[in-house]
């Protein structure tokens, strides 16, 4: 079979298109046959080598496609269309993935969109249910508003009632975010995010920030927030963030901080199966909408990487597999 590895750490020049054999898979794995795989930041984070893999390595944490054979401990049937996450080796035309790992997909959900909407639609609900549940009435600065968490994450933020204030870099961002449902979008590169969420808030600030930025952001995100309020640290596309000294926690209003992880939001059986039916019943009812921002071959994944790196992307980029 086809599949993307690397050998070494570095750029997106590190992936390979290679002629591999078809996993074997355990009693309590399947093997699915991949339509379609979403791209991720972790993907760039593990080819850096920021998290270190097993070399060589095949990467994509995500995929959706047909279930081609089933392990005799797994209940599942051949055939069936089912979604993963948080298992690699999804960039290739098979994958061997824990059963457990696997939820199958609903009526009317194409594995297009399950591969587009499982990791960051369970990263945007977990996010606001479960680390910062959002109520009716708070007020939820989103950075990275245009991108594949940001603009599911606004959606959720509005059904739930909060006001969302969010940040992207361009015009054409902002005018997603708003579509998405966003109150207010700042330019965080041409303007001080931090001033303009005091303006708006006059002076109060925010009651959580759900921060992917990171470098760039975090100070301004500490400093936008009310007494009592949490940030959500989740990511770390500019850079990653310097130790964070627990005083400046209190100084600044006795502030909440985390740094979640979605591996440990569906660390087991139940919170996965859980989450993921939740994310797919909503692309199913459109309670979700996807935002597909571009589509690319199994040979072009290179070029999805750089996109995503070079943040020229809006929304999710998905691989088409077969
Ligand atoms: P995005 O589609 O959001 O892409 C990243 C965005 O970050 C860019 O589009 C860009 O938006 C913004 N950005 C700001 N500064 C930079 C920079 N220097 N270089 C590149 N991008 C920059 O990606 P994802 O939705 O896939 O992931 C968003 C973040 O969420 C990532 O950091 C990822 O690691 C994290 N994540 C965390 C999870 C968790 O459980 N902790 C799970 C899933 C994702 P703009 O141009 O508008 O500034």
């Amino acid at each position: 079979m086809k599949a993307i590895r690397f050998h070494d750490y570095g750029g997106p020049e590190v992936y390979r298109l290679e002629e591999v054999p078809v996993p074997e898979i355990q009693p309590d794995q399947v093997l699915i046959r991949v339509e379609a795989a979403g791209v991720n930041y972790i993907d760039i984070y593990q080819r850096q080598g920021l998290y270190k893999m097993p070399l060589p390595f095949g990467p994509g944490i995500e995929g959706a496609g047909v279930l081609a054979k089933a392990g005799a401990q797994t209940g599942f049937k051949e055939g069936t269309r089912v979604a993963w996450t948080q298992h690699p080796g999804a960039y290739a035309e098979f994958a061997a993935v824990p059963a457990w790992k696997v939820v199958v997909l609903p009526d009317g959900v194409d594995s297009r969109s399950a591969a587009a909407a499982l990791a960051q639609g369970i990263t945007a609900q977990y996010l606001c249910e479960s680390t910062y549940p959002a109520q009716r009435d708070d007020i939820a600065l989103v950075h990275a508003g245009a991108g594949g968490v940001g603009l599911l994450l606004i959606q959720l933020l509005k059904q739930k009632g909060a006001t969302v204030y969010t940040t992207v870099s361009t015009p054409e961002k902002a005018a997603l975010a708003r579509e998405a449902g966003a109150d207010e979008t700042i330019l965080y590169t041409q303007t001080d995010f931090a001033e303009a969420v005091k303006q708006f808030t006059q002076g109060k600030g925010v009651h959580v920030v759900y921060d992917s930025v990171g470098l760039t952001t975090y100070e301004g995100s500490l400093n936008v927030l009310r007494p009592l309020g949490m940030l959500v640290l989740f990511g770390q596309s500019s850079g990653a963030v310097p130790p964070i000294d627990p005083l400046v926690l209190s100084q600044k209003g006795s502030l909440y901080l985390t740094r979640p992880s979605l591996a440990h939001y569906v660390g087991d059986p139940a919170s996965f199966s859980h989450r993921a039916t939740k994310v797919l019943n909503w692309v199913a009812q459109k309670t979700l909408q996807l935002r597909i921002g571009r589509i690319y071959p199994l040979a072009k994944v290179v070029e999805a990487h750089r996109d995503l790196e070079s943040r020229k992307t809006i929304g999710k980029l998905v691989v088409e597999i077969s």
